[in-house]
Formats: C-alpha cells, structure tokens, sequence
C-alpha cells in the first residue's frame, strides 16, 4: 500500500470524519486493511488514501503546497524518504514516540483543520482511554 508520510498520522487520528462519503467508505476501508500490518511504501504523491479524495485533482492534491510540507516534516521526523517500505505497526509506532508524544505534532499538523479533532485523540491515547 502506498502512503504518503503524513498519512501515517491521519489514519492513527481517524474517527469517521472525511472529506465527503466516498472519501469516509474508502478510509474505512484501508484503517481495516491496516490493522493486519501490511508493508507501506512512502510515496510522495497521491497516494492510496488520496485515490477517493475530493480534493484529488488528477492525481495532483489541490492543496499540494501544504500537504507537501506536512509530507515533508513528518518524514523528516521518522527517518523516512519515498520508497522507503516499512511495516504499518512499526510506521505508527514511530509516529506515536516521535511525533505524537512530542512538540512535532503540533508543529506538523498545527494549520489542518482537523487539529483540534486529532488533538483530542491523541490525548485520549495518551490517557490510555
Ligand atoms: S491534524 Fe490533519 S494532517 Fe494531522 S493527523 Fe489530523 S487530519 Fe492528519
Ligand atoms: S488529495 Fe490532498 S486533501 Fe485529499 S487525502 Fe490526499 S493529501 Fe489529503
């Protein structure tokens, strides 16, 4: 499955929200296939999360500039280039030690519009609950 870098955080942050209903049948869809662990490969651009999204212009996100530098710091933050093929446990494992549990998640992810929602689950991890 390919997944762009800072799709690692999304899906880990996923509650049902969505872009639009396709977009919310697609995500359940791949959390479910994730949860057995597949390898990921990061990839730079559209990627398989993107394929039922709205904002998926041709294969090119609308919001390119701003998904890029989330992209960018969230690799930067778990060691990770495109291409590179991890295990999705590992990648989420590295995400919650590195990103979530630190000052880079609000860094990273500060100017999305899902922040707050993901910023309350985060927390509700972090409490175990
Ligand atoms: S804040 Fe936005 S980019 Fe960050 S994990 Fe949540 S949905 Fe993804
Ligand atoms: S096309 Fe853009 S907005 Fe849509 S899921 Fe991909 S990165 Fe996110």
């Amino acid at each position: 499955m390919k997944i762009r870098a800072h799709h690692i955080l999304c899906v880990q942050n996923y509650i049902g929200y969505g872009y639009s209903e396709d977009f919310k049948v697609h995500m359940d869809e791949i959390v479910k296939k994730l949860r057995d662990d597949p390898q990921i490969e990061i990839t730079e651009g559209c990627d398989d999360i993107c394929a039922a999204c709205p904002y998926n212009e041709n294969g090119q996100c609308s919001s390119l500039d701003k998904v890029k530098l989330m992209d960018e710091k969230t690799a930067d933050a778990l060691g990770l280039k495109c291409g590179d093929r991890i295990s999705w446990n590992t990648a989420s494992d590295m995400a919650s030690k590195q990103i979530f549990e630190t000052q880079l998640f609000g860094k990273i992810c500060g100017s999305c519009q899902w922040y707050d929602i993901c910023l309350k689950q985060v927390g509700q991890r972090a409490k175990g609950s």
